[in-house]
């Protein structure tokens, strides 16, 4: 039987794991289509759950394990008028809790996958979907914000600008056994992701007002003044505008989004690519189902029943995700409870257990 054709459309993680995810489906040629301007450099780390990279290591086999900093604790901080308090502890002594990854590192792994499963890759920018004639099925990975998802999905996404932006960068330290930690401090949260032995990322939420001035010293300080110590080099510093967009139809006719397209949700939680992961896995199963039945995907609802699978999942956790940045934003009125809030919180163990379960397997249960 002639192979059914899928294009997927952008090379960032969602596009490049999408291509290896269908291209080990029976029945599919896959290809990729990527933007001919080489962009820039992607100087970030990814904290996925271990649910996610057994996944990664499914489609990828053979992972070097190297890549992958695995992380047993992590542990929440509260800034109050005297301290950092920890209020929290996820911590997991015979398994792991996460793992961090560089998206450059990683990406140049998948691309050379990629190559190496000889997938048909083409250099070209996408502008109108009749460039994307021919194929049965497309997928566009564009990111957060591309103008073709316009002429897809109607306009009713869940939308909300946070006026703030991500500070990301590398830090390299001496500090011993640094946990993976989030610090929700007055300025923003402020998330430390170990990577290697001496070094770990750092990710800054602030609001777009934050001090233009002196900004790389500011930064300097308030990690050093957090980790207690004075001896740091910080590298590869980057910022993201940041965004809450939740789309509510997910395609139309034979054209779906993934990806940040999807669902662009605030890194204070660390999950966007762990949505992106379920969501590929997700569309690989049903696909897998369809075309095991020889059947034609254009005349099956799969995309349909990908939406249904998805959608529930990922709007809960976008605005679950939304809810956590707002409890934990200044606010005069719930300020004076939120140390007493966040002490009852460390001292309840089946909310521990659960937010352990939900980060790890998602909501699908
Ligand atoms: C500061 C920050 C920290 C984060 N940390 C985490 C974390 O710890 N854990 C986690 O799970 N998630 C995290 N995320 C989310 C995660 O980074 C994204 O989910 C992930 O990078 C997937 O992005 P993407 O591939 O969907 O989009 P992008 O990376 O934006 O890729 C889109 C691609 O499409 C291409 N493209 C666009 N338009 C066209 C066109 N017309 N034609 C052809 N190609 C086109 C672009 O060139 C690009 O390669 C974080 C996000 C931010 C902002």
């Amino acid at each position: 039987m002639k192979k059914q054709k899928i294009c997927i459309v952008g090379d960032g993680l969602s596009g490049l794991m999408t291509v290896l995810a269908l291209n080990k489906l029976e029945g599919l040629e896959v290809h990729l289509i990527s933007r001919k301007n080489k962009h820039s450099k992607d100087r970030r780390t990814t904290a996925i759950s271990t649910s996610n990279y057994e996944f990664l290591n499914k489609v990828i086999g053979k992972l070097d394990k190297k890549l992958f900093w695995p992380s047993k604790t992590i542990d929440l901080f509260y800034e109050t008028k005297d301290k950092n308090m920890n209020f929290l502890t996820f911590n997991e002594d015979s398994k792991n809790l996460m793992y961090i990854f560089e998206n450059d590192k990683i990406k140049k792994i998948l691309i050379q996958e990629i190559k190496k499963k000889k997938i048909k890759t083409f250099q070209k920018n996408i502008n109108e979907l009749k460039d994307l004639d021919g194929y049965d099925i497309k997928i566009l990975c564009l990111g957060r914000s591309s103008k073709i998802y316009q002429s897809i999905v109607d306009k009713r996404s869940l939308n909300k600008d946070y006026k703030e932006i991500a500070i990301t960068g590398y830090v390299k330290h001496d500090l011993k056994n640094l946990n993976t930690a989030q610090y929700f401090l007055k300025d923003g949260p402020l998330a430390i992701l170990p990577f290697s032995k001496n070094n770990f990322s750092f990710v800054w939420s602030v609001d777009i007002k934050f001090p233009k001035k002196d900004i790389n010293s500011v930064i300097k300080s308030k990690i050093c003044e957090v980790l207690k110590t004075n001896k740091i080099q910080i590298s590869n510093q980057q910022s993201y505008p940041l965004m809450l967009n939740l789309k509510r139809s997910y395609y139309k006719n034979d054209i779906l989004i993934l990806g940040e397209g999807l669902h662009t949700v605030h890194p204070i939680a660390g999950q966007g690519f762990n949505l992106v992961l379920r969501d590929i896995n997700k569309l690989q199963e049903i696909l897998k189902y369809y075309t095991k039945l020889g059947m034609s995907l254009k005349s099956t609802p799969a995309l349909e029943d990908f939406t249904n699978n998805r959608k529930s999942e990922n709007i809960i956790t976008g605005i679950g995700i939304d809810l956590t940045h707002n409890f934990f934003k200044q606010n005069k009125l719930l300020d004076p409870f939120k140390e007493t809030i966040l002490k009852n919180i460390s001292k309840n163990n089946t909310f521990k257990k659960i937010s352990k379960f939900i980060s790890n397997q998602g909501l699908s249960i």
